[in-house]
């Protein structure tokens, strides 16, 4: 999902429909903005679908006015079943000390457990989002600012957060002890910003100031930005997949552009794993900076082999498997004329169920492709994500019941290598590669290896 806040500007809501537009590649399903006003306190508007068809008329965003507004971008993660718009964030609640809302990008590991005991306790839920949790927690919490009891709440909380709240003052945002997910924070006119990635800082003109760290708070008002310490310090264990996939490629992360890092990956891939071909096609658009890497350090001419229909969304975040496997053909289509007795190598960014890969093999060889080689800018998916990225369930995982050879005969190509978690590591900047004692990224998709034990998933019998 993606996340955004604006505070100190007028009409805040129009600034945040703008920041939604830039991280909708963070999700598609529906968005949500609340503002709050003095003379006409809290309002809000949740749609289904993208933010340019809701959040762009004028009738609607007039009815969002004041100089303070968050907003958010779905993907559903949690759930996972018929898209409900109770479900669409932000959430907003009524309590002690005047209401909050919170958009929350991540995923609550123990929020089963914390939702049975808020019903046993008297909380009504509304939907079915594990973050409706946080302003339970907060309604309940006995501290006396709303700061104070956000802390609170989040202290229970487990697994990965980045969340953007508001009061009727206020603009707060934090992150998990381990940084898990993005948000940076921004400065506009007089104003300030939070925002999943610095490309929405772009679109609106703010200025990147700095990240919000690993386990910081940050609460802002017209006095200024205030910096708080929530948690137990923890090492770091940002979200390696941000780079390889999830992230826009114009971002800034950790101080290293995305761009650069997939194009990186892309040379370690050559280094890796050379093959002898005519050309190097990207998947497109994931795929696309790292087979420009892979083309620069191999001298394999890049091609682009593949067109993407630009009116399509991206095909993993479609809800069902039908729509899914309709959707490659509908989204991507074989350049035939450049493919045409060529020796081919793929580049995609990732192999989750093989859907992608198994359709765009079978266009190639029959726009008259001589071989197809595969290779991926990231180590096998054999591990689902409970931190927030919607991996499908253990089975369904082509590599977490096939090695790197079944799957290159499974999906019949003429070979087929991923770039090894090293490599990985070495692309985004970690020279030495991954430290096995104590990793510098999650990696617990690739590796297995979980930095929160996802205890909701265990109790219904998940085995790590
Ligand atoms: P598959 O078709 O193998 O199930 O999915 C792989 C494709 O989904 C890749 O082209 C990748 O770009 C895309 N993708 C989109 N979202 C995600 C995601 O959240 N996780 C992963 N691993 N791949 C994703
Ligand atoms: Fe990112 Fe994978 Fe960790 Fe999920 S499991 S947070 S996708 S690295
Ligand atoms: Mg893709």
């Amino acid at each position: 999902c993606g996340i955004f806040g604006v505070i100190g500007v007028t009409d805040a809501a129009n600034f945040v429909a703008l920041g939604l537009h830039a991280l909708q590649h963070r999700g598609q399903e529906a968005g949500g903005i609340v503002c709050h006003h003095p003379d006409h306190g809290f309002n809000h508007a949740r749609r289904f679908g993208y933010v340019r068809d809701n959040f762009t008329k004028q009738s609607l965003m007039e009815t969002l006015p004041g100089p303070l507004s968050i907003g958010h971008v779905r993907y559903s993660t949690a759930g996972g079943k018929a898209p409900v718009i109770r479900d669409v964030q932000p959430f907003f609640g009524e309590f002690a000390m005047g209401g909050a809302a919170i958009a929350h990008n991540g995923n609550i590991t123990n929020a089963d457990a914390l939702r049975r005991e808020l019903i046993e306790r008297g909380s009504i839920f509304q939907s079915n989002s594990d973050s409706e949790c946080i302003i339970h927690l907060m309604a309940r919490s006995l501290q006396r600012t709303i700061p104070d009891r956000m802390e609170d709440a989040l202290r229970r909380v487990e697994g990965a957060f980045s969340v953007v709240a508001m009061t009727r003052t206020k603009l707060i945002g934090v992150r998990d002890p381990l940084g898990v997910r993005p948000l940076v924070l921004g400065q506009l006119g007089d104003g300030w910003v939070l925002s999943s990635e610095t490309c929405a800082l772009d679109i609106i003109g703010a200025a990147f100031v700095r990240e919000i760290e690993p386990g910081e708070m940050v609460v802002i008002t017209d006095k200024g930005v205030e910096s708080r310490r929530p948690f137990k310090p923890l090492s770091p264990r940002f979200c390696i997949f941000e780079h390889v996939y999830f992230s826009r490629p114009d971002s800034i992360i950790g101080g290293r552009s995305v761009y650069e890092t997939r194009r990186q990956i892309g040379i370690e891939l050559a280094r890796e794993a050379p093959v002898e071909a005519d050309i190097v096609c990207p998947v497109p658009d994931s795929g696309t900076p790292a087979a420009i890497g892979y083309s620069h350090e191999s001298g394999i001419p890049y091609a682009m082999g593949i067109i993407r229909n630009q009116y399509m969304g991206r095909t993993f975040i479609e809800p069902t498997e039908q729509i899914r496997n309709m959707g490659v053909r509908l989204k991507l289509n074989v350049n035939r004329a450049l493919i045409k007795d060529k020796r081919v190598i793929l580049v995609d960014d990732s192999v989750v169920r093989g859907t992608t890969s198994r359709k765009i093999k079978e266009m190639i060889l029959d726009a008259g492709a001589k071989e197809v080689h595969f290779r991926i800018a990231s180590p096998p998916t054999a591990w689902p994500c409970f931190y927030g990225v919607d991996t499908p369930q253990r089975e369904k995982l082509l590599a977490a019941t096939m090695s790197e050879d079944e799957m290159r005969d499974h999906l019949a190509v003429d070979s087929l290598k991923f770039i090894t978690l090293d490599g990985l590591y070495r692309a985004v900047g970690e020279a030495s590669g991954r430290n096995a004692k104590c990793p510098q990224y999650c990696d617990a998709c690739f590796s297995g290896e979980y930095p929160v034990a996802p205890s909701d998933q265990i109790e219904k019998g998940f085995e790590l």
